[in-house]
C-alpha cells in the first residue's frame, strides 16, 4: 500500500514526518502535469505499436549474429532516425554464432512416429543422420543428477519436468534449469543426447527453444525440447515398455559473428551527461517473429521516448534507448554495453528493460538507495490510476540491465502480467497477433511516465544517506 504523508504544495522536512519509510516525495507541479499529459497521449499511441508491427513484419525472426539481426539493426537505425531521435548509432561487438540446420526427433520403436521438437540454442551436433537409442526418463533435473551413470550410459535422456503458470514468470527460473543443465549432466553420465519437456505453459504441439548455457559455448551434447503433448506421449509409451528414439541435430557454429546494440537518445539539457536508460532486446529466436520476445519491449521503450521527445521542452537528463543485440544467446549486448560505457556508469541515474511481452503492468518495483524511496513512492503514486500497484525495493531491472544493477545503477521493474507469456515464448507462435494494443499502450504510458519523471526531476535514486524530501 502506498502511504502519502505530504499534502500537495506543503513543504515539509523529514523532521516533521513520522518515518522515512512512509514518505512520498512531492512531484513539482509542472512535471506532474506533463506526466499526466504523457500518460493520456501514450494510451492513444501509435508509434510504439507500429514499430513492433513493422519490425516483426519487415524483418521477422532475428537470430543473434545472423544476417537478419543485422537487417534489424539497419532497419532500426533508419526508423529511429526518421522518428527524430538524437545520436542514433550502432555499437558493434562479436559473438559466437549458433543456428540449427536440422533438428528431427522421432520415436522408432515400438510405434514409429514423429516428435515435435526443436534443438536448444547451443546444442551440439549428433553424428550425421542422428543417434538412436533407448530413452531413460527422469521426473526432473535432480533425478538425473543423482542417477547412477550405468543406468544412463548409451541412452537418450528425457527430462519430463513441467512448468508452473504464474503471473510473475516465477515458474520459469525453476523450469529452465533442465534446459541449461541437462546436456552437461547427461554427457557426464555417458548419455547420447538430451530431450526436455518444453519450458512453456501451453497445451499445443509447439516446442519452445532457448539457450542451453549462458556463456555461448557449444553444449556438451545434442539437446532438444519436445512439445508438451509429445512429452506426454513419450511418458505413456515408457509406462508400457522400452522406447527407442532417434535424435538428429545438425548445426552451423562459427566463432565470430557480428552483433551490436542500437542506441538512440533524447538529448538532455542542463543535466545532459546524466542518463536514464530504457532498453529491450532486438534479437529473437528463429522460430517465430519475436513479437512478444522482444519486439514488444522495443516498441514500448521507443514509443515512450518518442512521446517525451515531442514535449515542448526537452528533458533535463538524456534519455537513452538501447535495443540490445544478442540477448537470447548469452546477454552479449548487455556485457558489451557495460564494458564500453564503464567510465560513465556512475552517470546512469536509472535503468529499466521491457522484456516480458506486452501484458499489462500491474506492479512497479524499484531498487533505489534507502533514502530515495520517497521518489519511488512518488512514481508509484502517479502510476496507480493505470492499475499499477507499488512493489518492493528489490527490482531486477531485466536481463540486460543486470550488469548495470550489479554496478550500482538504480533500476526499476515495471512488472507485467505474464500469465500467458510462456504460452508463446520462444515458439513459432510468438507473433504480432498475440499483442493486445490496449495492454501494450498501458506499458507505453508507464514507461513514458517514470522515464520522464526520472529525466526531468534531477532526483538521485542512489541516495542512501538521510535527506530532505523533495518538495519543489
Ligand atoms: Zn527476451
Ligand atoms: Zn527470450
Amino acid at each position: 500500500m502506498l502511504i502519502r504523508t505530504i499534502a500537495a504544495g506543503t513543504a515539509l522536512t523529514l523532521s516533521c514526518l513520522p518515518a522515512l519509510g512512509q514518505t512520498t516525495a512531492e512531484l513539482p507541479a509542472e512535471i506532474n502535469v506533463n506526466t499526466k499529459v504523457l500518460i493520456e497521449q501514450a494510451l492513444e499511441d501509435e508509434v510504439g505499436l507500429k514499430f513492433v508491427e513493422d519490425l516483426t513484419t519487415e524483418i521477422g525472426p532475428r537470430l543473434a549474429g545472423s544476417a537478419q539481426e543485422k537487417r534489424a539493426r539497419d532497419w532500426s537505425v533508419a526508423e529511429l532516425t526518421e522518428l527524430g531521435f538524437d545520436n542514433v548509432r550502432v555499437e558493434p561487438f562479436a559473438i559466437p554464432f549458433w543456428s540449427r540446420l536440422e533438428d528431427e526427433v522421432s520415436i522408432t520403436a515400438p510405434v514409429p512416429q514423429e516428435i515435435v521438437a526443436t534443438a536448444l540454442g547451443g546444442s551440439a551436433e549428433t553424428e550425421e543422420g542422428g543417434v538412436e537409442a533407448n530413452v531413460i526418463r527422469f521426473a526432473d533435473m535432480r533425478a538425473l543428477s543423482s542417477a547412477n551413470p550405468e543406468a544412463v550410459e548409451g541412452k537418450i535422456v528425457f527430462i519430463d519436468e513441467g512448468m508452473t503458470r504464474t503471473m510473475t514468470g516465477a515458474g520459469y527460473g525453476m523450469a529452465v534449469r533442465k534446459r541449461s543443465q541437462c546436456a552437461r549432466v547427461a554427457a557426464e553420465k555417458g548419455a547420447l543426447a538430451c530431450l526436455i519437456r518444453s519450458v512453456g505453459t501451453q497445451p499445443h504441439r509447439m516446442p519452445h527453444t532457448g539457450i542451453m548455457a549462458r556463456d555461448g559455448a557449444e553444449g556438451a551434447l545434442a539437446a532438444a525440447a519436445i512439445s508438451g503433448p509429445d512429452a506426454d506421449q513419450l511418458t505413456r509409451l515408457l509406462e508400457r515398455g522400452p522406447v527407442q528414439v532417434r535424435v538428429n541435430i545438425q548445426t552451423d557454429i562459427r566463432p565470430n559473428a557480428p552483433s551490436g546494440n542500437v542506441i538512440a537518445e533524447v538529448a538532455g539539457t542542463d543535466l545532459k551527461d546524466e542518463i536514464v536508460l530504457i532498453g529491450c532486446h532486438l534479437d529473437s529466436w528463429d522460430l517465430g517473429t519475436g513479437a512478444l520476445d522482444d519486439a514488444a519491449g522495443c516498441g514500448i521503450v521507443v514509443g515512450a521516448a518518442k512521446l517525451i521527445a515531442e514535449l515542448p521542452e526537452p528533458p533535463r537528463r538524456t534519455i537513452r534507448v538501447v535495443l540490445y543485440g544478442a540477448e537470447e544467446v548469452g546477454l552479449f549486448g548487455a556485457d558489451a554495453y557495460a564494458r564500453r560505457h564503464a567510465e560513465t556508469l556512475n552517470k546512469h541515474v536509472l535503468a529499466a528493460e521491457s522484456d516480458f511481452g506486452a501484458g499489462p503492468i500491474w506492479q512497479f518495483q524499484t531498487r533505489f538507495g534507502e533514502a530515495a524511496l520517497p521518489y519511488g513512492r512518488a512514481i508509484q503514486q502517479i502510476l496507480m490510476p493505470l492499475g499499477v500497484v507499488p512493489g518492493n525495493n528489490e527490482a531486477s531491472g531485466g536481463p540486460d540491465i543486470g550488469v548495470l544493477r550489479r554496478s550500482g545503477v538504480p533500476v526499476v521493474t515495471p512488472a507485467q502480467n505474464g500469465l500467458d507469456y510462456f504460452d508463446y515464448h520462444h515458439t513459432p507462435d510468438d507473433t504480432f497477433d498475440k499483442i493486445d494494443p490496449e495492454e501494450f499502450r498501458q506499458n507505453v504510458a508507464v514507461y513514458a511516465a517514470f522515464t520522464y519523471i526520472a529525466a526531468q526531476t534531477g532526483w538521485d535514486f542512489r541516495k542512501s544517506e538521510d535527506m530532505p524530501v523533495a518538495s519543489q
